[in-house]
């Protein structure tokens, strides 16, 4: 696969007149203020990191809602993205967005600007669970944007939660289901992090919504990952990125720590060795070698509960 960087650019909430219960996107991307005329410095700072990579660089806007920015705001930001493709420093923009910032009009001015890849933040495809967190939008919306961004030629990402406000593992399963059927290319997974300052933390002092336990979230991410990879469909990401602004002093409740996704990819593993071993009388699992850090799991971890469960010694070999 050809390797692939990307300059992220956070447009923190300035696109959203939307109140999500667990959105603090100012905590998230990490800054108070969005500052437009810093972005030029930004994305040449992030450059600068990157000298010497071979391989795709891409403008990423990400944060808030691109396409839902006032109209004038978006097109300057995305003029100086086309400054830097032009200049043949990256090769294409990719954006996040809302699934109700989409039509065929967005999706021309996109075009015109190199943008081949566009994120759709779906969270769920439950309208009860949609409409209990403040999306704003149906599950029908979700459906809409995604066949238009597929049938422009785009690259789709969807984004999903874990653990919302509402949800239960089986919301989270349809949800993986129906982005795959919506065709998306790959895919992002975010278990909910309780934010300070938003509408979750009240619910949640008030205990009204309980987050998931460690274990649980790890068990609703493995879930859900094995529905894509299943598919073909490609995991980008797994869990917020531990930007400046995600102290944990910020963080009420929820799993945000980078080990998560390794976390949840030995679940995976683990669930697919325990298949293995109920239906073949062996004590040895040959797997790709270069997972096999995720099927042993951190501290051998998968070994030692496998072993405990089975009763006998395991082998897992690479292949
Ligand atoms: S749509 Fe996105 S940016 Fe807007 S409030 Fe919801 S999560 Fe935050």
């Amino acid at each position: 696969m050809k390797k692939h960087a990307n300059v992220p650019v956070f447009v923190p909430h300035i696109g959203c007149p939307n109140d999500c219960v667990f959105c603090n996107q100012h905590t998230i991307s990490g800054k108070g203020k969005f500052d437009p005329n810093s972005v030029d410095k930004e994305i040449d700072l992030a450059l600068e990191t990157l000298t010497g990579f071979e391989g795709e660089v891409q403008i990423a806007f990400f944060g808030g809602s691109f396409t839902g920015i006032e109209r004038g705001l978006m097109l300057m930001l995305l003029e100086k993205a086309k400054a830097y493709i032009d200049k043949g420093k990256v090769s294409s923009v990719r954006l996040s967005t809302r699934p109700d910032y989409i039509d065929e009009e967005i999706l021309d001015i996109l075009s015109g600007y190199s943008v081949t890849d566009i994120e759709l933040g779906i969270q769920s495809m439950n309208d009860r669970v949609l409409s209990l967190n403040k999306r704003g939008h149906t599950a029908d919306t979700s459906r809409r944007a995604m066949a238009l961004i597929k049938e422009r030629g785009f690259n789709l990402t969807g984004q999903m939660m874990t653990g919302m406000y509402g949800a239960t593992p089986e919301d989270e399963v349809f949800c993986a289901e129906e982005i795959v059927k919506c065709g998306a290319d790959s895919a992002r997974i975010y278990p909910t992090v309780t934010f300070r300052d938003t509408a979750l933390e009240k619910l949640f002092l008030k205990g009204e919504y309980t987050p998931p336990t460690l274990d649980d979230t790890i068990e609703r991410g493995a879930r859900v990952y094995k529905i894509f990879e299943n598919a073909g469909v490609r995991v980008i990401r797994i869990g917020l990125q531990s930007t400046e602004g995600l102290h944990s002093d910020n963080v009420i409740a929820g799993d945000y720590k980078d080990a998560l996704g390794e976390m949840i990819l030995s679940r995976v593993r683990l669930h697919e060795m325990k298949d293995y071993f109920a239906k073949n009388d062996t004590d040895t699992i040959y797997v790709p070698s270069n997972l096999i850090s995720q099927y042993v799991g951190q501290k051998r971890g998968n070994v030692v509960l496998l072993e405990k469960e089975l009763n006998k010694k395991i082998k897992i070999k690479g292949k």
